[in-house]
């Protein structure tokens, strides 16, 4: 297996094999860059068929997680764990505490959160022998209403920029899945006279926005073709794929799901067609800001520092217009820029 050569190698600055036989641990831990600050990034738990899915997943999420940090404007690198094995079946307290005394031997170089497979209830475990741990219960508590809010302001920007306009009213947008951040997300825009389309695997999660937000229901394979100005996908990733590109009638798409591009030439795709994409890890940042304030946690700063989103994607839509450049690839070079700013000066 080679790992230097590897695309999304990208010159990280530390990656821990971390395995520990008694409990059963195997993790990687992936430092990107602590150039802005410590390397914030969740771990996830995942059963990943080989060690090298594993570490790819692991090189791509933290890069993913500099970048996020840096155009938030937050004090923190990137980082990213893996602890490969099965969530539902393969926890142990054990387990976590080798982890976490893996993350004592980084000194603060990474500090881990939750992320896909793993609950606040895990990371207090993980907490118990080290400090480095961030989004504990009790503290800046449930990310997703400020996830929801930075991309309602997204789509507000993106709303602006495509058509000149500062209200919402009428205006119709589609949601990808209406769990934690969706069902937030539709409050939001129903609150400012947005017609909802919605669609959802979930039929509880369906009643709640139907019948307080009076959201239309369409089948999970037409929300791609609903006849709408933003698609908001909240749900999965890559679903802006072959499969669906030619189907889109939005002008915009802005949501919270994470990897959202299949491909980045997909940002090309959509520049082509005329749709205005809102970077990923730009506009789904707001549950990191929230978080970045625990230590001192008042809301009302973490809400201003979460509306940022809305100038952060105003100047990549700009620049992508002056340099005919995808809003993607735009907001990595933005993203690029600062975390080398920040080397030269150190
Ligand atoms: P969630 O699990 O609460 O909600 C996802 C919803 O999508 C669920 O209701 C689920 O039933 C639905 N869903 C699953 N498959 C679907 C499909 N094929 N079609 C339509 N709906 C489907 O997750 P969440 O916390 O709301 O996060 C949503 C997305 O935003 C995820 O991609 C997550 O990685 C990303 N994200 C979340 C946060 C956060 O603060 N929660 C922060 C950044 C990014």
């Amino acid at each position: 297996m080679t790992v230097f050569k590897l695309q999304d190698y990208d010159d990280h600055e530390q990656i821990s094999f971390c395995r520990d036989p008694e409990t059963g641990l195997s993790a990687i831990i992936a430092v990107h860059s602590t150039a802005l600050g410590p390397a914030v990034g969740g771990c996830r738990m995942w059963t990943y068929e080989t060690d090298e899915l594993a570490l790819v997943d692991a090189l791509r999420l933290s890069r993913g997680m500099t970048y996020k940090n840096a155009l938030a404007g937050l004090p923190f690198g990137g980082g990213k764990a893996v602890i490969m094995g099965n969530a539902q079946t393969q926890k142990t307290p054990e387990l976590f505490k080798a982890f976490g005394n893996y993350m004592n031997r980084l000194n603060g170089s990474y500090i881990t959160a939750e992320d896909v497979g793993i609950t606040t209830t895990d990371m207090a475990i993980v907490n118990q022998v080290t400090d480095h741990v961030a989004g504990l219960e009790g503290k800046s508590g449930d990310p997703s209403p400020f996830t929801a809010r930075g991309t309602y302001q997204g789509i507000k920007a993106a709303i602006k920029h495509k058509f000149g306009r500062d209200d919402l009213t009428g205006v119709k947008v589609s949601v990808q899945g209406v769990g934690h951040v969706g069902y937030y997300l539709c409050e939001l825009l129903h609150n400012d006279g947005v017609e909802l389309v919605v669609s959802d695997v979930n039929q509880e999660s369906l009643d709640r926005v139907v019948s307080e937000f009076n959201a239309k229901v369409v089948a999970i394979d037409e929300i791609y073709s609903a006849d709408v100005d933003v698609y908001s996908p909240c749900a999965l990733g890559a679903t802006i794929n072959d499969q669906t590109i030619d189907q889109f009638k939005c002008k915009i798409i802005a949501g919270a799901a994470n990897n959202q591009l299949a491909e980045d030439r997909h940002g090309e795709e959509l520049q082509k067609r005329g749709i205005l994409y809102c970077p990923d890890y730009v506009i789904n940042a707001g549950g990191i800001i929230n978080i970045s304030f625990e230590a001192d946690y008042h809301k009302e700063d973490a809400d201003t520092k979460v509306d940022e989103i809305y100038q952060t994607l105003s100047k990549i839509f700009e620049r992508s217009d002056n340099e005919g450049a995808t809003t993607n690839s735009i907001a990595d070079k933005m993203a690029r820029d600062i975390i080398k700013r920040a080397r030269r000066t150190a």
